[in-house]
């Protein structure tokens, strides 16, 4: 453990790299990439009052503190360059080359999104880092880094500020951190989390710990004299350390319901042997001494967590009946449950790290569940959901009857182990049965239950109930695709219905319309290789009934539709800005309108400093910007310039009738332009976003009034997205 206020230099950082490597051409480009961050970086002050440089230097090493390679040192000193200095991804790209500029890129990426709250864009953030893994999971490492070190500074930051940043990193970055296995890093930011989060729990803990210290330190340290010497005397060379327990664990365990004193594994040893053999050779010796807890025995080196951990673990009484929770590894099995993925660098390989990345494939199960959800159809709310559920939830961890390691969410039930296994398998299940007794199908499943599923060849597949059953999103999708495939009758039923009836109500005879030079050409260009086809294509919703009959009935659209049509294809053109905003100090900066809340004259606005990219111009009540941000910027509208700017309403109306045509009808005696149309569905109403293009707030604001007037709008409003 590295001593957290101590300051890190450049040449500390460069000592602790070349202990695990020493390829010179590797630290000559630290060493440029340094002295780059170094003059970009100079003069800026962070929040704490250190030089902005000390950041990038921690980042890089907390690194070296899991044996990242060169390349990842160097994305990490500079991986604040693109957004905060004046500095272009040619320029990085010229200096240091594609490897180390595309992790920089995915770096400031994930920087940009923001997970506070509910929302879509929130959803769709969510996605993208997690779907990042699978580019290059050392920018997520990075990630991790960059976090770690804000969070051991969070402290500068008012107290709203702490509580979001720390929800964030025990909501998205300890889940993640947990399934690439590098619980080093997890567990200190689990623990500076609580810190922030809950001060009192936190403190009370640390002070409840201080008060027993020494006593707990004299047991274990007699307790480590006594095996070191008991393996020793059975020829077993060996390590032991007492371990302490991370606040965090103890947190988690007091929540449950337990009493401090009740939490024996405060007392913790670890012990290192050099052998895989010599772990299961010191465990009997062990428990030949003390006697074991019944039941406590895990064997994750034969069985190891789908985050790759191997250890045996196993709770003995000690000395005067203390218990000892007591945990034996090799070496290298104690690299990668301390380091996880990040314990498989390869510092010969060029280009993408493949071999971590092929480690990830094959041995992180949640990855592999990432790349079977990213392949299947779904939307990200529906990717995000099931991510959060399978990979985000509290985990059980269930055996197979040949001991193979399934991990589940907490609340699975024998259909979710089924599905986890194999399609087949649970598509033919005909019952379950765990730990030698048989199952209902909705059992809950505990940690360590060995599940046997019954199958039969013949059966006729899943039942339809089990769609509610099924905990995991991966099993309920799995039930209903086997029920898409077998309900083809029904949907070919359900799309001629739907085409019947649209023509009906179009007044169009069903044999007319489908004459045999009409059915070719709708066929042709839909696609489809027979009437069936198109049927099912219409049942299940995938070409609306409106889109087939206009293959043929073109001519027949409506007024609405024409003028949608139209509005919709016109491109929506950004004006040209340069001195329509007026920066105060500043003559010759680029500047851009934020495409959220579209400003317009009139508007209340500020500016946000968006480095590389110039200025960016928000309405004030815009929520994109946050207040207490540093970045924000005093901007006026240049009043001398009379333009017309686009921005977008939003108008809900109740039904159709002429909607359109009233609308544009109310722009014909003012100013207003309407330069797009989006109709978009919600409900049974009618939802169209405009983006029209106006001089001054006050041409909007007589525009909504006059909408509103049209009998069937229910409401008009100015959009922020
Ligand atoms: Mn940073």
């Amino acid at each position: 453990m590295t001593n957290k206020k101590e300051k890190i230099t450049f040449e500390k950082l460069r000592e602790k790299f070349l202990a695990y490597n020493k390829e010179k051409v590797d630290v000559e480009k630290i060493t440029k990439a340094y002295l780059f961050a170094y003059e970009k970086h100079f003069g800026v002050k962070r929040l704490t009052n250190e030089d902005y440089i000390e950041h990038p230097l921690n980042v890089a090493y907390i690194l070296t503190g899991v044996f990242a390679d060169m390349t990842t040192i160097c994305a990490a000193l500079l991986h604040d360059i693109l957004e905060d200095c004046e500095v272009s991804e040619e320029e990085l790209t010229e200096k240091f080359g594609p490897e180390i500029t595309s992790l920089v890129v995915g770096v400031t990426k994930i920087n940009k999104l923001n997970f506070t709250g509910e929302n879509e864009a929130m959803i769709a953030n969510h996605r993208k880092i997690i779907v990042g893994l699978s580019e290059d999971v050392r920018v997520i490492i990075i990630k991790l880094a960059d976090r770690l070190h804000n969070m051991r500074t969070l402290w500068v930051l008012p107290e709203k500020r702490q509580k979001e940043k720390a929800r964030e990193t025990l909501d998205i970055l300890i889940p993640i951190a947990h399934r690439l296995g590098m619980n080093q890093i997890k567990s200190e930011l689990e623990d500076l989390s609580l810190r922030y989060l809950k001060p009192d729990v936190y403190y009370s803990i640390v002070e409840t710990l201080n008060q027993t210290k020494r006593e707990r330190d004299n047991i274990v340290k007699d307790m480590v004299n006594k095996v070191t010497s008991l393996l020793a005397d059975h020829g077993i060379k060996n390590e032991v350390k007492g371990r302490a327990k991370s606040i965090y664990s103890i947190y988690k365990k007091l929540d449950t319901g337990r009493k401090f004193s009740d939490i024996y594994d405060l007392l913790a040893l670890r012990v290192f042997v050099d052998t895989e053999q010599e772990c299961y050779q010191a465990l009997g010796i062990l428990h030949s001494k003390y006697r074991p807890i019944p039941k406590r025995f895990k064997d994750f080196i034969a069985m190891p967590k789908t985050n790759m951990y191997q250890s045996l673990h196993t709770t003995v009484f000690g000395m005067d009946g203390n218990l000892f929770e007591i945990q034996i590894r090799t070496y290298e099995m104690d690299k990668i449950a301390e380091h996880g993925i990040a314990s498989h660098w390869s510092y010969k390989e060029k280009g993408k790290n493949h071999s971590m990345q092929s480690t990830m494939e094959q041995k992180l199960q949640f990855f592999r569940s990432i790349i079977e959800l990213k392949n299947t159809e779904s939307n990200d709310e529906e990717f995000v959901d099931s991510v959060k559920k399978d990979v985000f939830k509290d985990t059980i961890y269930v055996f197979t009857p040949k001991g193979d390691v399934v991990e589940l969410p907490n609340g699975s039930t024998p259909i979710d182990f089924a599905y986890r296994v194999h399609t087949e398998v649970g598509d033919r299940m005909v019952g379950a049965i765990v730990n030698g007794s048989i199952v209902p199908l909705d059992y809950q499943l505990k940690d360590d239950d060995i599940i046997k599923i019954n199958v039969n060849k013949n059966s006729d597949g899943p039942n339809k109930e089990w769609i509610n059953i099924a905990k995991t999103v991966q099993a309920k999708n799995k039930i209903k695709a086997f029920f898409n495939r077998n309900d083809k009758v029904t949907n070919i039923k359900r799309g001629e219905d739907l085409v019947a009836k649209e023509l009906r109500k179009r007044k169009i005879a069903f044999n007319d319309f489908f004459n045999s030079e009409n059915t070719n050409k709708i066929l042709e260009e839909l696609k489809c290789a027979n009437m069936e086809e198109l049927y099912i294509s219409v049942g299940i919703n995938k070409i609306p009934t409106n889109q087939l009959i206009n293959v043929i009935m073109n001519d027949n659209e409506t007024k609405e539709e024409i003028i949608l049509k139209k509005a919709q294809t016109r491109e929506v053109v950004q004006p040209v800005i340069k001195n329509d905003i007026i920066v105060k100090g500043i003559d010759d900066i680029k500047i851009n309108i934020a495409s959220c809340c579209k400003p317009i004259p009139g508007d209340r606005i500020v500016g946000y400093i968006t480095k590389g990219y110039g200025i960016t111009v928000h309405r004030m009540v815009c929520p994109n910007i946050r207040e207490l941000d540093e970045r924000i910027i005093d901007v006026k509208w240049n009043e001398t310039i009379v333009k017309k700017y686009p921005t977008a309403i939003l108008i809900d109306a109740s039904n159709n009738d002429n909607l359109l045509l009233n609308i544009i009808a109310k722009t014909s005696n003012s100013s207003i332009v309407v330069q797009n149309i989006n109709a978009l569905t919600k409900g049974d109403n009618y939802l169209y976003e405009i983006v029209v293009l106006v001089e001054h707030k006050e041409d909007i604001i007589k525009f909504i009034n006059e909408v509103m007037t049209i009998s069937n709008v229910i409401s008009v409003e100015r959009i922020i997205k």
